[in-house]
């Protein structure tokens, strides 16, 4: 076998295409009135309708329809205005109406696309379509020694399929935009976009050719990666795999593959030969749904501000640097508490810097998500324009008074900050004996000052800072410092 060199990766270049579910955060399930919710007991969520019993009809909900309108709108579809289900046949024991309900020809979303930043830049992905679907339940292997166990709770639960032009080039464009989808639809909140859990999974579509080439390579399909970095090992595995086979003179044959998180490697779930023929037709239990153009519109306008438009907006508008504007972006929440935050301050970069700083610190340690946060962004911002303003200084700000303001959320930050007494308070004369008091404490540390060692300003601003307990002005008093070492050195 040849080996995997640097040099192949430049005669043969990647191509992948992705499939991806996202559970849909509904109430109920897609065609029955059961919960949706995760984490019940085993079939605990179940009804008439989701066991499939005969004579029992699937009734569409509404809200699943809006989800998967809201993600089209944002990843820029054509929404159909003349939608269809279809049956997907295929016999499973965890699918007891022996087919699927989903939409074949004509699916909810066609087109659109979904903005990638890389390293060297941006790209547009392209969505071939997306559709509705519900999901199957779930075949448990591992709970009983010698039987299959089927908890049916996952059954009938709706779900969109993100289908992705074979569009992307690398394992680092099929993360990002795993990445953005996970982000567009938390913030849509249709979504969960717990990849751990379950509630989105992706298939990756992956075939490699030779650079120039304009024809697609055959490609494997890998099945339900359940996390972004699987997703990334899963294409790399494959791209040395076929990539040998092909320069030992195989052929790839079109199969679907299993990835093993333990090893990174991929194996044989089914060959082409033995692929399902699912028997599309349309459903005849359900009529075609509907929509109108004033639908689309009430939805349309009721659509959060979405990531892209808040990473322009920090960017281009706040003069924020895309690191700043991306980490604040990635987090619905922490982009809510900054949008609030703005609101209040117009120093954009220090409430970046708190936000990103103190704020992340304290909400890791102490566990807590930024949505349960105690300390308004009104009141941040208050301490904020504190520090700007000189009345306490950054260090006793961030060390004191934000604590301070934590334990105390229905105090604002000028309120503690007097009560503490933590606002530079000290005048000309007290910042004059400040000095006085710490030279006096080294004499020898003046001496070195005085023969060039200018790195003991920082033990004497150490100690002025200990004396005065932070309530004086840093600035002000260093060069107050500086005149004072140059005067006696003069003398
Ligand atoms: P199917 O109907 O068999 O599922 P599709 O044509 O709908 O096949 O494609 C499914 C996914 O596979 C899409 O995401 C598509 O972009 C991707 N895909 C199709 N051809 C290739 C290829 N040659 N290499 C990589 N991905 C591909
Ligand atoms: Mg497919």
């Amino acid at each position: 076998m040849t080996s995997f060199t640097a040099g192949i990766g430049d005669k043969y270049e990647l191509v992948v295409g992705l499939e991806v579910h996202a559970q849909l955060s509904t109430l109920s399930k897609a065609f029955s009135p059961d919960s949706a919710a995760f984490g019940a007991g085993p079939n605990e969520h179940i009804s008439a309708i989701s066991l499939g019993h005969p004579g029992t009809l699937p009734k569409l909900n509404k809200k699943a329809v809006e989800y998967a309108v809201k993600m089209g709108l944002a990843c820029n579809c054509t929404i159909n205005l003349r939608n269809t289900f279809a049956r997907k046949n295929y016999f499973y024991a965890d699918l007891p109406k022996g087919y699927q309900i989903t939409q074949d020809q004509m699916p909810i979303c066609l087109g659109g696309s979904v903005l990638v930043r890389l390293a060297e830049g941006t790209k547009n992905i392209a969505i071939h379509h997306i559709h509705l679907e519900e999901d199957a339940g779930k075949s448990m292997h591992d709970q009983h020694h010698a039987d299959s166990l089927i908890d049916l709770n996952r059954a009938g639960v709706p779900l969109i399929e993100i289908v992705t032009e074979p569009d992307m080039r690398s394992s680092e464009e099929a993360g990002q935009f795993l990445t953005e989808i996970r982000k567009l639809v938390r913030y849509l909140d249709v979504c969960d976009g717990n990849m751990e859990e379950g509630s989105m999974r992706c298939d990756a579509n992956i075939s490699v050719r030779l650079r120039g080439q304009t024809t697609y390579g055959n490609r494997c399909e890998v099945k339900n990666l359940n996390s972004i970095r699987n997703v990334q090992r899963a294409i790399e595995h494959e791209f040395e795999r076929q990539v040998n086979i092909i320069e030992n003179g195989g052929h790839i044959d079109q199969n679907t593959l299993n990835f093993n998180a333990d090893t990174g490697e991929t194996s044989v779930l089914r060959s082409k030969e033995m692929a399902n023929d699912y028997r599309y037709f349309p459903e005849p239990d359900l009529t075609p749904l509907a929509l109108t153009k004033e639908y689309l519109n009430t939805i349309q306008s009721s659509m959060p501000v979405l990531p892209n438009a808040l990473y322009a907006k920090y960017t281009e508008q706040l003069g924020l640097s895309d690191y700043d504007a991306s980490v604040i972006t990635a987090d619905k929440d922490v982009a809510l508490y900054f949008e609030a935050l703005i609101a209040k301050t117009d120093n954009y970069k220090s409430a970046v810097n708190w936000l990103m700083g103190a704020v992340k610190s304290y909400l890791n340690d102490s566990g807590v998500a930024i949505g349960d946060f105690t300390l308004k962004p009104g009141t941040l911002a208050g301490l904020i324009h504190l520090v700007d303003s000189g009345k306490v200084n950054n260090t006793v700000a961030a060390q004191k008074l934000f604590p301070g303001l934590i334990k105390n959320s229905d105090k604002n930050a000028a309120q503690l900050a007097t009560e503490m007494n933590l606002l530079i308070s000290a005048d000309t004369n007290d910042v004059d004996r400040f000095i006085q008091d710490a030279l006096a404490k080294y004499p020898d540390k003046v001496i070195e000052y005085q023969k060039g060692k200018k790195g003991v300003l920082g033990l004497f601003m150490g100690e002025i800072m200990k004396s005065s307990k932070g309530k004086i002005d840093p600035q002000k008093t260093n060069q107050l410092l500086i005149k004072e070492l140059e005067k006696s050195e003069s003398q």
